[in-house]
């Protein structure tokens, strides 16, 4: 639990540590907490309607659809789900100018709350907590948000480009034609997620050479990586040096860059596909790793550049219980994809008209309790023209959304030399030896209402794509 005694908190203790579309994450100096605040549109934080209980009530729920859904959905071992913590409203203002100065220009249309006083608490996970840690060197921590890893397999799927590239790369082109990025992003979740480990660690290449909103790099807690206008892998690639090569290594030269950063993919890549169990450490697993979702709709990415020989390779499977596996098997709840998924969600609009009293025994917006993940976990497969089937689609669609949406986060503790690492949680690139974990975070439930507006999204994006290809010819 959240061990910060909430009526004796200091804003200097804290500080700003990063944040998303959604919230505003500050770090503690010394403990390994951080606090996650809610942010509102600027335009309308002033006189926000919500009360202290609503507001608190919203965390909460946050904090169960974590901890009852995304939780058992994902696995134990990757989900943390935090606290919801009612704080001093001096401390948050306080604490609302102290990370003002910090915040990226691009972040400030939206605005801390600093009425209701509700957060939540969460491990700080970009310092790893439990194994050894090494006295010479912090630890590193990857951020990874990896986006949607399949092509929609759908048959009501109308467009047919929506079977050959994927979402994140249609998505890249409206992206840049809308002024949200400058420079394309040639990064594709299908190669992540694809199992094939010459795939994946391209994948990781490209997002190191564009990392966008999708990568960063922590180095004792603090940001060195990512989320910057300007990219500089050879300044990045001095500071990991002393991480994969010991001040005596034999690396010199201007290939120096590359090879620290190849060793850097190679450990990324080897802790993304790692199933390292809760059950017993130090027990190596015998034979085959058990399979995870079968590779169609992960072919590949007609957008991707990827060689036709690295595809030739096979198919691929990630193993079952990797994070990337446990990821996507969430992602793919989404089977009717949003065009399937849409005129259900109309069958429980109109249903709602009819019996408004309804939308609570349905758990339209929650609760996020054990009820609500057997809805998701039994629906019926067919369509038998009920609410429930509508009902349990459109949770299983809302699951998948929050799934596309989350980042995985690999923390990396270097072992000191005269330090034994535990058997089972160690890589060994070039001799350095990490303990490490992963763990899996932002898993907030996405609304009811953002469906159709999710409808609306889907085929701008297409059409856009269609459009750009056309002018192309
Ligand atoms: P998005 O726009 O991706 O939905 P969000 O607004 O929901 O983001 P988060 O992704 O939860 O916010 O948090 C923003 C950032 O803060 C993360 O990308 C991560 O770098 C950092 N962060 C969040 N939670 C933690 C944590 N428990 N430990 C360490 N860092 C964290
Ligand atoms: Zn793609
Ligand atoms: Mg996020
Ligand atoms: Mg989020």
């Amino acid at each position: 639990g959240c061990v910060m005694e909430l009526d004796k908190m200091d804003e200097n203790d804290w500080k700003y540590h990063g944040e998303g579309n959604k919230s505003l994450v500050v770090s503690h100096s010394q403990l390994s907490h951080v606090l996650r605040l809610l942010k509102y549109p600027a335009e309308n934080a002033e006189h926000s309607p919500q009360t202290t209980e609503q507001a608190f009530r919203h965390i909460q729920n946050i904090v169960d659809f974590n901890k009852n859904i995304m939780k058992p959905l994902l696995g134990e071992k990757y989900v943390h789900h935090g606290e919801a913590v009612k704080l001093p409203l001096d401390f948050v203002r306080q604490l609302s100018l102290k990370v003002q100065q910090e915040r990226p220009e691009s972040r400030c249309d939206k605005v801390m709350d600093t009425f209701s006083g509700c957060a939540v608490c969460l491990p700080n996970l970009t310092q790893i907590s439990s194994c050894h840690i090494s006295q010479h060197r912090p630890p590193l921590c990857i951020e990874i948000k990896p986006k949607c890893g399949f092509l929609p397999f759908s048959r009501h799927v109308s467009k047919e480009i929506k079977r050959k590239v994927c979402r994140f790369c249609m998505h890249q082109h409206f992206k840049l034609a809308n002024g949200k990025w400058k420079t394309m992003s040639r990064y594709c979740p299908l190669d992540l997620f694809s199992g094939n480990k010459q795939r994946m660690c391209f994948a990781i290449k490209r997002l190191l050479e564009e990392p966008q909103n999708n990568f960063k790099i922590f180095k004792n807690g603090e940001l060195i990586y990512g989320c910057k206008e300007d990219v500089d892998l050879n300044g990045l690639a001095q500071q990991l040096k002393p991480y994969f090569y010991p001040s005596n290594g034999l690396i010199h030269g201007h290939q120096s860059s590359k090879v620290v950063l190849n060793e850097l993919i190679q450990v990324i890549c080897g802790a993304l596909l790692s199933s390292w169990d809760s059950g017993r450490a130090g027990e190596p697993r015998k034979g085959e790793p058990r399979k995870g979702p079968a590779p169609e709709g992960r072919a590949h990415c007609e957008a991707g550049l990827l060689h036709r020989d690295m595809l030739r390779n096979g198919n691929h499977y990630l193993p079952k219980d990797c994070v990337l596996s446990k990821i996507l098997q969430a992602q793919m709840l989404d089977s009717l994809d949003i065009e399937g998924l849409y005129p259900l969600y109309k069958r429980v609009e109109r249903h709602l008209e009819e019996f408004p009293k309804e939308r609570s025994r349905l758990q339209i917006d929650g609760p996020y309790n054990e009820h609500f993940l057997e809805k998701i976990k039994n629906c019926p497969s067919e369509d038998d023209g009920s609410i429930e089937y509508a009902v349990g689609k459109v949770h299983q669609y809302r699951v998948a959304m929050t799934a596309k949406d989350c980042s995985v986060m690999i923390t990396l503790a270097p072992c000191g030399e005269d330090e034994l690492p535990e058997p089972n949680l160690e890589i060994q690139p070039s001799k350095r030896r990490f303990t490490y974990s992963v763990s899996i975070l932002d898993l907030d439930p996405k609304p009811y209402e953002s469906i159709a507006h999710q409808y609306k999204l889907d085929s701008k994006i297409v059409n856009y794509y269609l459009r750009s290809l056309q002018s192309k010819q």
